[in-house]
């Protein structure tokens, strides 16, 4: 082929430059996680009716993708302003009217959706809530907060809030982002849920985190915490001995762990779906002095 003869613009001197965020497409990526969730559902006994609903809550949040309006790129200013100041540049505050928005149409599309009791009830008493209740799980999710005592509400709410943040993501310019901090999405702020390990040109073996919140992936070194940013103390536990493709990455500077997919040994691995597939790792890691780091709200209440 001709184009193997030109340069390749993703290769510096002979090494891979790694691209610092990947941004979503929403529609195609719901999709693709509801299809996870599907087939991990098929191959989970214990935790299937869970992950089939949550397959169906995917589809719903693919629709949604493609029915809400396409948002309008940031003005230029804007961008440049959260580059030089180290911010990223959608806003959550700035989240919330799209927010206000997506939530009642996405539970709107789930009147159909086969769900466990809890979640039943808690989309009754979203569509019946008073605008000052509907106002602070709006505002709970837009901090990454889940009050444990009302994980069922801010499921939806988080669903909600995703699709629309991965909208904003997608108009956004990946070459414009820059490192935040540790552990912080360079497009939205939001913490991530899980980290992958890739295999993909140009990309090869890089690690990138997965955000919980607006799905963007960005690169962080690999064998580094994205807790703290601690290269020091780090250390792997998985449930399976052997090549397992879900690990723990433990930071002992900080006392949390973050699980870690390794898409180069399995390509289908999904980073939300995936992490509550997990859960026996979660459960395995309960019982020792780590905290979780990685935030889903899928994960939310086990
Ligand atoms: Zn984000
Ligand atoms: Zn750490």
């Amino acid at each position: 082929m001709s184009t193997a003869l030109k340069p390749d613009p993703s290769m510096i001197g002979g090494v891979a430059k790694v691209p610092l965020a990947r941004l979503p497409d929403p529609a195609a990526l719901f999709s693709t996680r509801a299809e996870r969730f599907d087939f991990l559902a098929g191959h989970s006994p214990n935790l299937a009716p869970y992950l089939r609903f949550l397959a169906g809550l995917c589809r719903a949040q693919a629709d949604l993708a493609a029915e809400l309006p396409q948002p309008q790129p940031l003005a230029a200013q804007r961008v440049e302003l959260a580059r030089s100041s180290r911010m990223p540049p959608l806003d959550r505050k700035a989240m919330r009217d799209g927010l206000a928005q997506a939530l009642p149409l996405l539970l709107g599309r789930l009147a159909a959706l086969d769900m466990p009791e809890p979640a039943r009830l808690a989309l009754a008493a979203l569509q019946a809530a008073e605008p000052a209740d509907l106002d602070w799980v709006m505002d709970n999710v837009l901090a990454d907060t889940i009050p444990e005592d009302s994980v069922a509400p801010h499921l939806f709410a988080a669903a909600a809030l995703q699709v629309h943040a991965a909208m904003q993501a997608a108009a956004l310019d990946a070459a414009k982002l820059v490192p935040i901090r540790i552990g912080t999405c360079p497009a939205c702020g939001g913490r991530p849920a899980t980290s992958l390990v890739t295999e993909s040109i140009g990309a090869e073996g890089a690690r990138y985190c997965a955000c919980a919140t607006c799905q963007t992936l960005w690169n962080e070194v690999r064998v580094k915490c994205v807790c703290c940013g601690s290269t020091k103390g780090i250390s792997y536990r998985s449930v399976e001995t052997g090549d397992a493709t879900v690990k723990a990455e433990l930071c002992r500077e900080c006392d949390h762990w973050v699980k870690i997919l390794y898409q180069n040994r399995n390509a289908s691995l999904e980073p939300i779906a995936d992490d509550v597939a997990s859960l026996g790792l979660d459960l395995m890691m309960r019982d020792t002095e780590w905290k979780r780091g990685g935030f889903n709200p899928f994960l939310a209440g086990y």
